[in-house]
């Protein structure tokens, strides 16, 4: 059973958060998929995430979390091309993806899902990002190796200490 506060909102960074690569330099779009199911570049180079990113945002919209995207990625297109590749974008509340500070990405999310900064989780691989997202309240986690269940677990047991 779980006890303490829970968030309402958990926003993800793309790039080295949810997939293992840069969508703007190590992978070339337009990307597409195959008959087998498996998404490439244009190369014919396949294109992965991290492997528990698909089942973690399927639970995370089951057990009735809003899900956000914030990616400051010049590749705005290809980053969008992989979210509907991937299948991802029907766990997906809101996207804000372009190049830029993320307070104003968090901004956009902010007003567009009705949530306050203090019910959110942040996941980010960048610290410049989550030093800025600290800033106005956001629990914001420092991902090491790609978001897990394992990662989502540990957070929401922070947020439910009350913990920064
Ligand atoms: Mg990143």
């Amino acid at each position: 059973m779980s006890r303490g506060r829970k968030p309402k909102l958990l926003v993800f960074d793309l790039d080295y958060t949810l997939w293992p690569f840069w969508v703007d330099t190590h992978v070339t779009p337009p990307f597409s998929k195959k008959s087998n199911g498996v998404v490439v570049d244009s190369y014919g180079q396949k294109v992965t995430f991290y492997e528990e990113v698909p089942k973690v945002l399927e639970e995370l919209k089951a057990e009735g979390y809003l899900v956000g995207i914030a990616s400051r990625t010049g590749e705005v297109r290809g980053a969008e091309s992989l979210l509907k590749l991937f299948g991802w974008n029907a766990f997906i509340d809101c996207k804000q993806i372009y190049p830029g500070c993320k307070l104003k990405h968090f901004k956009k999310i902010k007003e567009a899902l009705d949530v306050e900064y203090e019910d959110m989780i942040f996941f980010d691989d960048e610290q410049r990002n989550i030093t800025d997202l600290r800033t106005v309240g956001v629990l914001s986690i420092l991902v090491k190796n790609g978001v897990t269940k394992n990662v989502i677990q540990v957070a929401l047991d922070k947020f439910a200490r009350g913990e920064m």
